[in-house]
C-alpha cells in the first residue's frame, strides 16, 4: 500500500527515471550494433602497408644480389644484379629468374641462391673423361663447365689410384699447377 502511494506519489520522476535507462540502454545497444561494423569498414585504410594482404613488392632502389654456392670446392660466388625488380612480388621475382631460389626478400634485398655442380670459376680442373684428358673451368657467367683444351697423354703416365683421381677431376689454381702436375706424372 505504501509502495502505490508512492509510485503515485512519484509518477513524473519514475517516468523520468525510465526515459533516461531506456535511452542510455539504446545508445549502449545501437553502439553495439554500429561500432563493429565501422571498425571493419575503417582497417583497410589503416595499412598502406599492404601488411593485411600479405603483398610486399621490391623498391625501385632494392638491392639484388645472386649466390652460387659450387659443391666441389665449397666457394659461393656473389654476383650483383643490374636489372632492376621494382614493383615486383615474390612470386614474380621468382618467376622472372627460373631456377633460383629466393633466400631473402624484403622492400630494400632480394637474394637469390643456387647450388652448382663442380667447382667455381676461380679453378682449372684437370680430367678424363671419355679417354681424353681436358683441362675444364666454369663460365664466368653461365656457370657451365667448359672444356678449354685437350692435352696429349700416355696410358703408362698414370697408374689406377692417378686415373681414378683424374677421372673425377683434380683442381688447380692455375695452368702452371696444371703443368707441374703433369711434368711430375710423367717423370
Ligand atoms: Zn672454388
Amino acid at each position: 500500500m505504501k509502495a502505490i502511494d508512492f509510485l503515485k506519489r512519484n509518477k513524473k520522476r519514475i517516468a523520468y527515471v525510465l526515459t533516461t535507462i531506456c535511452m542510455l540502454l539504446f545508445g549502449l545497444f545501437s553502439g553495439m550494433l554500429i561500432g563493429p561494423k565501422e571498425a571493419a569498414e575503417q582497417a583497410p585504410t589503416h595499412d598502406p602497408a599492404g601488411e593485411m594482404t600479405g603483398v610486399l613488392s621490391v623498391l625501385p632502389a632494392a638491392r639484388v644480389e645472386f649466390h652460387v654456392s659450387f659443391e666441389s670446392c665449397g666457394h659461393e660466388v656473389i654476383v650483383l644484379g643490374n636489372e632492376s625488380l621494382a614493383g615486383k612480388t615474390r612470386e614474380e621475382a621468382e618467376k622472372a629468374y627460373p631456377g633460383w631460389t629466393i633466400e631473402t626478400f624484403s622492400g630494400d634485398e632480394v637474394v637469390f641462391t643456387k647450388i652448382s655442380k663442380g667447382y667455381c670459376p676461380k679453378h682449372y680442373v684437370l680430367r678424363l673423361a671419355g679417354g681424353e684428358l681436358g683441362v675444364y673451368r666454369t663460365d664466368e657467367t653461365t656457370y657451365e663447365e667448359k672444356r678449354l683444351m685437350v692435352l696429349d697423354w700416355e696410358d703408362a703416365a698414370f697408374d689406377s689410384a692417378e686415373r681414378a683421381e683424374l677421372e673425377a677431376g683434380i683442381a688447380f689454381d692455375d695452368l702452371n699447377g696444371v703443368n707441374a702436375y703433369l711434368e711430375s706424372a710423367e717423370s
